[in-house]
Parts: structure tokens; sequence; C-alpha cells
């Protein structure tokens, strides 16, 4: 059986099935909602080699373009697996690389840097600050 990962849940209640709303591609594998088509199918019909309905021919890019960046999305154990950089002193995700083993915090200047994944420091920065990042 395959799992379904989802990173969020706003699918869950719309459709019956979630994993049919995958399979029919009304929902991304992370659970997102796909957004409506905001455009009309009407093909481009101006002959004079322009576009005859700029608008809705932008709308079909920005439309196809969120979708795909959606497919592309990382799932949560992908973004677990990349390590992140950090100030050991300030938890700043801001980490400036000079070289390979010259790297300081953007924020207190510390030079003292760790790496982690972001769950894990997501957890310190909460120890850390008693709030959210
Ligand atoms: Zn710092």
């Amino acid at each position: 059986m395959d799992e379904l990962n989802l990173i969020t849940y706003e699918a869950v209640g719309k459709y019956k099935s979630v994993r049919r709303a995958i399979r029919k591609g009304l929902v991304s594998q992370e659970g997102f909602i796909a957004p409506a088509r905001p455009f009309n199918n009407k093909r481009n019909s101006c002959k004079r080699g322009k576009y005859s309905r700029p608008v809705n021919e932008e709308k079909k890019r920005i439309y196809a373009s969120i979708r795909e960046y959606r497919k592309d999305m990382l799932t949560t154990e992908d973004y677990n697996a990349v390590p992140v950089y950090f100030c050991k002193n300030c938890l700043s995700l801001k980490i400036r690389v000079l070289g390979e083993y010259s790297e300081y915090c953007d924020d207190c200047g510390s030079t003292d840097i760790e790496t982690t994944n972001i769950e894990t420091w997501r957890e310190m920065y909460k120890d850390k600050y008693g709030r959210e990042f």
C-alpha cells in the first residue's frame, strides 16, 4: 500500500477520498488543493499573430507554473534531509559562508556554526525563544 505523505491537510474533508483526488490531479501528492482553473479554455483565436486574450493566456501560464511548482515541492522527508547551517549562539539561519571552513552568523557575527535538519533546528529555536520561528 502506498502511503500518503501529506504536508497539509487542507484537502482532507473537502474530498471524500484524498487518494482519489490526488489520482485525478485535483490535489497534489503533498495535499495541496490545485487551484481552480482561473481561465476559460477558449483557444487563442486571434489571427494577427498576437494573443487575442493576453490576460487569459497569462492566467494559463501562471496556472501551469503553479501546478509545476507544487508538483516539485519537497516532501517533508526531503525537507528534513537537507542540512541547515545555524548559529549556535543566536540560532540564526543567516549564515555567511566565506570558504569551506569559514562561516559566520550574519546576525551576531559568531563563527560557532553547526548543521542540523530543519525540524531539529525548529525545536531548538522554540526551546530558546519560547515561540515558533
Ligand atoms: Zn548568531
